[in-house]
């Protein structure tokens, strides 16, 4: 369904309050979140979104993502390739991951233009390890599909050890990216064809945020409720090949958790609690898995505690309300409050928080593009990891949105690589994904 809303105000009014009565219908919480869902969506700054001549309700739902205009393969390409540019941006060839002052950051946006001035193109904007490591990831997946040739068989083996074959490979390309230490020396301890090479040993310090950065495109290749078994396995193992710890494997089921959730149409204020539903069975994957259990159980409390801690601070744990936001939230107490989230005063850095800084820009943005770069990408702390998440998780939503410069993406580092992957995993869900929201329209009609 799609809500028309026109530029006169008093029809603005008027259709305003149709949304009201529409999100009461749907009976998404009480009257307290609703009102102040509306109030934050019409103190958004891109008020460009109500001068517009239409407005998906789907902004609000899941079932109506899929019959927007916009066309799954073009949010599946935005997805990848916004991915990078968020990397790109967050990165700034290290200027800006390592600045300490958000304020600073802003201060130098400003000078160059403002994102409509830039163009993330060339050696000033390369993408930094977080796309490459993302894009090893992607094309190890497409690389084991291929060889299936066709058939429904199964060999997660062999698609691990494919896996950590490409993170291999992948650490020569990482000159003027700055890779993090423990992906680098992890990569190094892989050993792909040997029984298990896959697999590296309990690390106590393995908590970053590495593997968060790279696994959005497991979900983008794992999307649905039907094939979340394969998102967790793949998530884990793939994270902690580089991140064998809860708090940073755990941060890869959640990067890939939130893609898909995002590619489902989930509203994103259930996206957290969806989080925290999921934990048990990757839990219960853990123990069945037999590879360092105890060590992995010992530190399981950290990483879901602090989400729990955040759910609740933005009222959304039981993903019903409108997330609720301090009265003065800009770039000053943003760094603040990033900050109190981190492990180590590193805002961003950790698995727990790296998803968790991208996902509390999401609920803050709306479709507004430079909103969402303000919070995720230009703050102090992991710039680029938080940056790629939640650009990612953009694009799954509102493909190239009318907010999104198109210098911005126009020219990025590896747009092609980013677009074929996309494209691939489009191409394998596309049956199952109609399929699935056919049902669920049925599904909604008949009740
Ligand atoms: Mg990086």
């Amino acid at each position: 369904m799609t809500l028309f809303i026109s530029p006169n105000f008093k029809d603005r009014i008027r259709r305003l309050e149709t949304v009201f009565k529409y999100l009461k219908c749907l009976g998404k919480g009480n009257g307290r979140s609703l009102t102040l869902g509306l109030k934050q969506f019409t103190e958004n700054k891109d008020l460009s979104v109500w001068k517009s001549s239409k407005i998906p309700v789907s902004t609000f739902t899941s079932t109506s993502v899929m019959s927007d205009p916009l066309t799954m393969k073009e949010r599946y390409v935005a997805a990848m390739v916004l991915s990078g540019v968020g990397d790109a941006l967050g990165y700034k060839n290290g200027s800006w991951e390592f600045c300490h002052s958000g304020e600073e950051i802003h201060k130098e946006l400003k000078e160059l233009g403002g994102l409509d001035n830039i163009k993330v193109k060339g050696k000033k904007w390369i993408v930094s390890d977080d796309t490459v490591m993302h894009l090893a990831t992607a094309e190890a997946i497409m690389e084991y599909e291929e060889s299936k040739k066709g058939t429904d068989s199964e060999d997660k083996e062999k698609l691990y050890n494919t896996i950590a074959e490409h993170y291999k490979k992948c650490c020569h390309d990482m000159r003027d990216r700055a890779p993090g230490a423990t992906c680098m020396s992890s990569c190094y301890k892989l050993k792909p064809g040997v029984p298990k090479g896959y697999q590296i040993s309990f690390n106590e310090r393995g908590g970053g945020c590495g593997a968060a950065m790279r696994s959005m495109c497991i979900g983008l290749m794992y999307p649905t409720q039907q094939c979340r078994s394969d998102l967790i396995a793949v998530s884990v193992e793939s994270g902690r090949m580089t991140h064998h710890h809860p708090t940073g494997f755990l941060g890869s089921l959640a990067g890939a958790l939130f893609t898909s959730f995002a590619i489902e149409g989930k509203p994103t204020i259930e996206w957290g609690k969806g989080l925290m539903d999921t934990l048990p069975l990757v839990k219960e994957y853990i123990e069945n898995s037999g590879h360092e259990v105890q060590d992995n159980l010992d530190n399981w409390e950290y990483f879901e505690k602090r989400w729990r801690e955040y759910l609740k601070e933005r009222e959304v744990e039981n993903g019903t309300s409108q997330p609720v936001f301090p009265e003065k939230y800009g770039v000053p107490e943003r760094d603040k409050f990033y900050k109190s989230l981190s492990y180590a005063g590193w805002g961003g850095s950790s698995g727990h928080d790296a998803p968790m800084i991208a996902y509390d820009a999401i609920l803050g943005s709306g479709t507004d593009w430079k909103e969402l770069c303000s919070r995720s990408m230009f703050h102090s702390g992991d710039s680029d990891s938080t940056g790629v998440m939640a650009a990612c998780w953009y694009g799954a939503m509102f493909g190239y949105h009318k907010s999104v410069p198109q210098c911005n993406y126009q020219d990025v580092e590896y747009r092609g690589r980013l677009e074929r992957a996309a494209t691939f995993f489009y191409e394998k869900n596309e049956k199952r994904l109609k399929t699935e929201t056919d049902s669920s329209q049925s599904q909604a009609s008949s009740s």
